[in-house]
């Protein structure tokens, strides 16, 4: 089988195509044939050794993936062959075949194709984690989602709206705040308003908005904690930016915020919180309306070329690699 195969850490050129043998599943595991792959930001960082988790070589990247289950390894009763499915497998995608346990194997619903089924599971997890189990999020309130034509962003969006919340969209240009708006946003600006946290502020009647999800970073992190209304919530998803932020815990005093680290690898082993999130997300992906953003497509081998599109800043949704 084709697989990419990273031995030393790097940029998109230490992705190295390479013909492997098929994997064979052991007692618990699955082997899926891979439709397509979700890029990640994680995947980039953890290519060049700069994620949260330490890089172990040689490495087949790809944490998120959809494909029809294809073998069983013993023990596996609960799927079936011929059965398609997502994975979330921290790395392994990136190739024709891949093995999993079969506990990083996620139900999916008949309404996604593949690509869907691949941009699925870290977006919406993610968000519906920030929204609902750590942001607390409450019909009405008030949500800011940054980089909101991404593959994050974008499913924020929709979860947002289909839990009743309003939506105040950001992102760096028009084309991008059109997807915001085509997906529901209330109110959509340019991050790069000087006057940003002025506009917000009057958007919600000077009270500010109630969640942030704070996913760029750097200098915007201030703006984003004096943006929040009374007992507001920022949630710290990623820092694309890659600027340091500051945070002197005095400031969040006056209006009680808080500030909460979010971090999906860690929300998995949480079996309640997974428990809700299947069950929220199996309902409104089921119903047709929400539906993950498939950005650009790119074959097996060009995936360097995709990883430098994310890195470009030009892409909307996710961006998936169809082995
Ligand atoms: P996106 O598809 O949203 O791409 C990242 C976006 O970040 C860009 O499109 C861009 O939007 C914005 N951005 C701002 N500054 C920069 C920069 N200097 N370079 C590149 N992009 C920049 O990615 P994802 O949806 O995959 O992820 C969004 C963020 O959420 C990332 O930081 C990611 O690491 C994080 N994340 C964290 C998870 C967790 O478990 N904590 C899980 C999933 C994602 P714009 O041009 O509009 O500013």
């Amino acid at each position: 089988m084709r697989a990419l195969v990273v031995e030393r850490l790097g940029g998109p050129e230490v992705l190295e195509p390479r013909d492997l043998p098929v994997p064979e599943p052991r007692a618990g595991e699955v082997r899926l044939r891979v439709e397509a792959v979700g890029l990640n930001f994680a995947d980039i960082l953890t290519v060049r050794g700069e994620y949260l988790t330490r890089t172990r070589l040689p490495l087949v990247p790809g944490m998120e993936f959809a494909g029809v289950v294809d073998a069983l390894g013993e023990g596996v009763t609960h799927l079936r062959t011929g059965q398609r499915v997502a994975a979330l497998a921290g790395h392994g995608g990136l190739a024709e075949y891949a093995v999993v346990p079969a506990t990083a194997v996620l139900p999916v619903p008949e309404t996604l194709n593949a690509a869907e089924a691949a941009a699925f599971p870290v977006s919406f997890y993610t968000a519906f984690f920030s929204l609902r189990t750590l942001g607390g999020a409450r019909e009405g309130e008030w949500v800011l989602v940054q980089a909101a034509a991404g593959a994050l962003g974008t499913a924020s969006i929709q979860l947002a709206k289909a839990m009743g919340l309003r939506v105040i969209a950001t992102a760096s240009s028009e084309e991008k705040l059109d997807v915001a708006r085509a997906l529901g946003a209330d109110v959509a600006l340019l991050s790069s308003r000087e006057d940003l946290v002025a506009v917000v502020k009057e958007t919600t009647g000077g009270r500010g908005v109630d969640v942030v999800l704070e996913v760029v970073g750097g200098r915007g992190f201030q703006d984003s904690l004096a943006m929040t209304a009374f007992r507001g919530r920022v949630l710290v998803i990623g820092a694309a930016s890659r600027e340091p932020s500051s945070l002197r815990p005095v400031e969040l005093m006056k209006k009680n915020v808080s500030v909460t680290g979010v971090w999906l690898t860690s929300m998995m082993g949480d079996a309640a919180a997974m428990a809700e999130a299947h069950a929220f997300l199996g309902e409104v992906l089921a119903g047709g309306t929400v539906k993950p953003v498939v950005g650009r497509r790119f074959p097996l081998d060009r995936t360097g070329e995709a990883f430098d599109f994310i890195m470009s800043r030009a892409s909307t949704g996710k961006v998936v690699v169809e082995p």
